[in-house]
């Protein structure tokens, strides 16, 4: 046995160079060993030794122990880095119930085992027991927590030692005296692994993902029965992995079957291999099978795993650590009270308590199933990871050098309300308005995650609703010429605003026909410093209807662009002066616009002329005209100051009329515009107010001028009074003979 034992820890130091099957259970032990005897030359001496010993009692030549039962003191290490690996105290107690039960073969599936195996499977008398002091004769739950930055562990041993207070796992107790068990987060899918015996004493213990950690609370199907430690504890005490981690290899046990390799899963039983005849002992805990497909320890394993306390873990046939402290006062603790409380964290104190070495502490929420353990050297503590809004109950438990004390009644507190300013939206505005769209804007309110908005025609009974993500939003589908209101509520992440106070817009009108727009307030066009709209209806060829546009240019505005477009026919253009002069005339064929530049230094008084081609009238679409006037260069902005130097209006009848010479001896000229053709009347009135001439005269449409034969009335004061249908002008006049 003994060439096969250093073949076998030969055989470790060549293996295990992969990692392990994610899906299926991983253990670490004999790549933990493997490191090991790397690292410690005088290791695999040490483990020769136990072998040696071990062998001696199972074969009765060697004192084995002489108790019938043993109790092994077992800590928990409880590391966690996240609330769900802080397993509670009733899944700790469950794993040890789990061993209990295996170990005893008190397991109700121990039934399940074959017929052929069943004489084999045997009660190891090992048991254990959460500690009840520690190695300094201290009362204990033997239960330590330890909160770590830490957020996953491999099987390098870093969860067995406390890089510092937040980092890190926790340091082991007196391995001769305790059983350590680790509980925390590894990586890699990783299970557990153990130290065998003779290995440091530093790191001498099993450790076990906190998942796989005894039956309750957080566990992971299928390593969800506690099982894993079942088997990692059997690695503690020596057994080997049942197929010997070869190829039909030896795990030094002479009642388990030689079998080729691990079996996964739940295998159906037999599986005969390595022609071990009866099958594989897959059901034993030293396979690789699922939580509820192992419960049995054979004869031989009890025996090895007994010879291996005997041999290597004699300390702990002795220990003290399952025996309660007694005598002394442990009072328990009063005036507890809290402070420091916000949404996630208070402070809890309460009055010192005689016999105190340190303090147990237990909270949870009012009502939970579970509380959250943790411990304190002083009278207080600080605790974070709280929910918000809640009620806490606490209780502490004093921690004397020879007892515990009972937990204290509950005190209570109540954290905070998360509150997350979410201010109203303010500052609405609206732009781009059609006639059935608009976009509403806002300014950005404090807190704001998105935002709620309604609107409606002003005085409509309900409301229509959007949401947006930025400050503004865009509304079509509107109704034209109306008033709309709008209100927005901001959405902040724990609740809304109010709404808004209404904002407001008015649709624009759908255009029906053309009608001049004067519109000296509106948003122009660059250049554009006056632009109308107006009606083609009239317009029936060269010589007919026509519109007319008068303006007058000042001193510094002098220099003219007008432009007609957008036009629905052959529509031509003409500027004339004061005097009936045409200055430009812009005649673009068809349906381009048409453009008039005069360049000058003089202000003056100009009209202008809109006419269609013949054939070129449309009664029912508009046309645009925009006239500009400028110093130098023709504007580029908008400038309401210019407006009344240029005063741009569309004229219709008798306009500009004036007569002279004034005083006049025997004849009177009258120079006038007329928009069309037209017969006028002339009346001369006295200052008495009668009428002292009655003449009709035919006009043309555009500048005219005519004479009044005046050499038959007397000197005086008259009036001349000229009448096209209902437009009258009155000029006062002289005659001077
Ligand atoms: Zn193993």
């Amino acid at each position: 046995m003994k060439k096969n034992y250093i073949a076998a820890l030969a055989l470790v130091l060549g293996m295990f160079t992969n990692t392990w099957a994610q899906s299926q259970r991983s253990c670490a032990t004999m790549q933990h060993l493997q490191m090991q005897l790397q690292s410690d030359p005088t290791l695999a001496a040490r483990m020769q030794q136990i072998e040696n010993k071990s062998q001696q009692i199972i074969a009765g030549n060697a004192q084995n122990r002489t108790t019938a039962v043993i109790v092994i003191p077992v800590v928990v290490h409880v590391v966690y880095n996240t609330a769900s690996q802080n397993i509670s105290d009733a899944q700790v107690q469950s794993q040890i119930d789990v061993l209990n039960e295996d170990f005893r073969k008190l397991n109700a599936d121990a039934s399940l085992t074959p017929s052929i195996y069943a004489g084999r499977a045997v009660d190891c008398q090992i048991q254990f027991c959460l500690a009840q002091r520690d190695p300094n004769g201290l009362a204990t739950t033997g239960i330590v927590r330890k909160s770590t930055s830490t957020t996953s562990f491999s099987s390098n041993d870093g969860i067995k030692t406390a890089t510092s207070a937040t980092a890190g796992g926790d340091n082991a107790w007196n391995s001769t005296q305790y059983l350590n068990l680790w509980s925390g987060n590894l990586s890699g899918g990783l299970l557990g692994y153990a130290q065998f015996p003779g290995g440091a004493a530093s790191t001498d213990g099993v450790v076990i993902l906190y998942s796989a950690f005894g039956r309750v609370g957080n566990v992971a199907v299928p390593y969800d029965k506690g099982r894993t430690a079942t088997h990692e504890i059997g690695h503690w005490l020596n057994l080997r992995h049942i197929w010997g981690d070869a190829n039909c290899g030896d795990d030094f046990v002479s009642d388990t079957p030689i079998q080729q390799t691990s079996n996964f899963g739940c295998p159906t039983f037999p599986h005969i291999t390595c022609s071990n005849g009866t099958g594989d002992m897959s059901m034993n805990y030293m396979d690789y099978t699922d939580d509820a497909c192992m419960y049995m320890f054979s004869s031989g394993q009890s025996s090895r795993m007994s010879a291996a306390i005997s041999s290597s873990r004699p300390g702990i046939l002795t220990s003290q650590g399952c025996v309660p402290v007694t005598g002394g006062t442990c009072a328990v603790p009063v005036g507890l009270t809290s402070s420091a409380i916000t949404t996630s964290s208070a402070t809890i104190s309460w009055g010192a308590a005689s016999g105190a070495g340190s303090y147990n502490v237990q909270y949870r929420i009012i009502g939970a199933a579970t509380w959250t353990s943790t411990s304190s050297t002083t009278t207080s503590i600080a605790l974070s990871g709280l929910t918000s809004a809640s009620n806490y109950e606490f209780q502490i438990q004093t921690v004397c050098s020879s007892a515990l004390s009972a937990f204290s009644g509950s005190g209570t507190f109540t954290t905070g309300t998360v509150s997350t300013t979410c201010n109203v939206a303010s500052g609405l505005s609206s732009s781009a308005i059609t006639t059935t769209s608009a976009t509403i804007s806002w300014s950005a309110a404090t807190g704001a995650v998105s935002y709620a908005i309604q609107y409606r025609i002003v005085g409509a009974a309900s409301w229509t609703s959007t949401t947006s993500t930025t400050t503004s939003k865009a509304l079509s589908g509107l109704t034209s010429a109306s008033n709309y209101e709008f209100q927005v509520q901001t959405v902040c992440s724990a609740g809304s605003s109010a709404f808004s106070a209404s904002g407001l817009f008015t649709t624009s009108t759908v255009a029906t026909g053309c009608s001049d727009i004067y519109e000296p307030n509106q948003t122009r066009t660059a250049g554009a410093l006056i632009s109308v709209n107006t009606t083609i209806s009239g317009l029936i060829g060269v010589s007919g209807d026509n519109d007319y546009y008068k303006f007058v240019t000042t001193s510094g505005l002098t220099n003219i662009k007008v432009i007609l477009d957008q036009l629905p026919a052959d529509y031509d253009l003409k500027l004339y002066n004061s005097s009936g002069t045409t200055l430009t005339t812009s005649q673009n064929g068809g349906t381009t616009s048409e453009q008039i530049i005069r360049n000058t230094t003089t202000a003056a008084t100009y009209y202008l002329r809109v006419y269609g081609y013949s054939g070129a009238n449309n009664a029912t679409s508009c046309y645009h005209l925009t006239v500009n006037t400028s110093g130098s260069t023709f504007r580029t902005t908008n400038q309401l100051a210019d407006e009344g130097s240029l005063n741009a209006l569309k004229i219709n009848g008798i306009d500009e009329l004036s007569v002279y010479p004034n005083p006049a001896t025997d004849k009177l000229n009258l120079n006038f515009f007329i928009t069309e053709n037209a017969t006028i009347t002339a009346n001369v009135i006295d200052m008495i107010g009668k009428t002292v001439m009655n003449q009709n005269f035919t006009a043309q449409e555009g500048f005219n001028q005519s004479a009044l034969d005046i050499s038959s009335l007397n000197n005086g004061i008259y009036f001349l009074r000229i009448q096209q249908n209902d437009q009258i002008v009155v000029k006062k006049f002289v005659v001077k003979h």
